[in-house]
């Protein structure tokens, strides 16, 4: 069955099939284990327990307001010095293009992230949701990660709490999970050292949650973090969503190189990205959603990952800049009959679904916000 001890994946798979939780050690033994399809099975299991046979995508749209950013992380390809050529502002007329052509299409969510400038003022990034909702009002705004709010805090000299709040009263409607990358000290200190630490990153989730705004989380994996890096972090926001049940989705990001200053390590395989697609699913009891994002793995290994714990493909995405910067070759756009090609191809059923997982019906080119979706009983 597999490489590793055997009796110990034997206890695993019974605690799976059981729905209990797994430990740290159980997370270990799975990260040791080279059986893909055990792995997969067991993720699968849980997979079809909280979403049945259904794959999830949207209709959204990416907004970068800027790429100019004071922080250098490594692994960055997307940002730009203040006075490199590359850098750029986009000022309202174009985030109104940008939310008139996303309503034109039909787009139920923005997701706005972007770089955090050395120069622009707070009143930027409010304005940034209040253009789009004054323009598509219809239209859910997922906006700024964990680091871009402590980045406001400083610049506003506000609390956190103050500055979610005010964002919340432009039209914010909840959070990505970006800028979460690896939470240990011995991998975020060599990575991305200057920008939130790892409380700053729950603190903020916490925060939002309590505050009553749903929230995804991330993990960028494939590049100078080992299992237990991993492992720590999965369990890191486990104990978070124990505590607040505000995260809906974990979308695990595999490190792209290019363009980075870490571009000497080589991209995450396809045998690493479903193994940790599926150690996510089974270490993750509380999260409902895993989300195989096809921009950083590519259409055909996120279609795979339906049968390996995804139940989640994200959407059509237009205008990706950040993915695409570090070499990400899946094409800028995806149409909703690409996707849903995908995934009944895999076997599954898609539903279009918002932002925060209710079901989205068209009829003649409008769409409603039908019953909630992924009402499943965690474990
Ligand atoms: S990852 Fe975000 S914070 Fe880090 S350099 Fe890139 S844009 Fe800036």
């Amino acid at each position: 069955m597999a490489n590793v001890d055997t009796g110990h994946l034997k206890a695993i798979e019974e605690k799976v099939y059981a729905a209990e939780r797994l430990s740290v050690q159980d997370g270990l033994a799975l990260e040791d284990c080279r059986d893909l399809f055990f792995l997969g099975e067991m993720a699968n299991h849980v997979r079809e327990r909280l979403s049945g046979n259904f794959a999830y995508y949207n209709v959204n749209t990416h907004i970068n307001p800027t790429n100019v950013c004071v922080y250098k992380c490594d692994f960055c390809a997307f940002r730009a010095d203040l006075d490199d050529p590359r850098g750029y502002v986009m000022d309202e007329s174009q985030i109104r293009d940008r939310a008139r052509q996303a309503h034109e299409k039909g787009a139920t969510e923005l997701h706005i992230v972007g770089g955090l400038h050395h120069k622009l003022p707070f009143s930027y990034y409010t304005d940034v949701v209040r253009w789009v909702t004054s323009e598509a009002p219809e239209i859910h705004v997922k906006a700024y990660t964990a680091v871009e709010i402590e980045f406001f805090a400083k610049i506003a000299r506000k609390s956190m709490k103050e500055i979610i709040e005010d964002l919340m009263e432009s039209g914010l409607g909840s959070f990505p999970g970006g800028g979460a990358e690896i939470f240990h000290p011995e991998v975020r200190e060599k990575i991305c050292d200057a920008k939130a630490s790892t409380e700053t990153w729950l603190e903020v989730h916490r925060l939002a949650h309590k505050l009553g705004l749903k929230s995804n989380c991330t993990m960028l994996y494939g590049h100078i973090e080992k299992p237990l890096h991993r492992i720590d972090h999965m369990i890191r926001l486990r104990e978070l969503q124990d505590e607040t049940g505000g995260f809906q989705t974990f979308i695990p990001l595999a490190f792209h190189p290019d363009n980075s200053r870490m571009d000497e390590i080589p991209k995450a395989s396809g045998f690493m990205d479903l193994k940790t697609m599926a150690i996510s699913r089974l270490m993750l009891d509380n999260i409902p959603h895993i989300k195989a994002y096809w921009v950083m793995l590519g259409m055909k290994t996120a279609q795979v990952a339906l049968s390996f714990g995804a139940d989640d493909i994200d959407g059509t995405v237009v205008h990706e800049k950040i993915y695409h910067e570090a070499g990400s070759d899946s094409p800028q756009e995806m149409c909703v009959a690409d996707l849903e090609r995908l995934i009944i191809e895999a076997g599954r059923v898609p539903v279009e679904r918002d932002t925060l997982y209710h079901r989205i019906e068209r009829v003649d080119g409008r769409w409603s916000q039908r019953e909630k979706i992924g009402s499943v009983s965690l474990a």
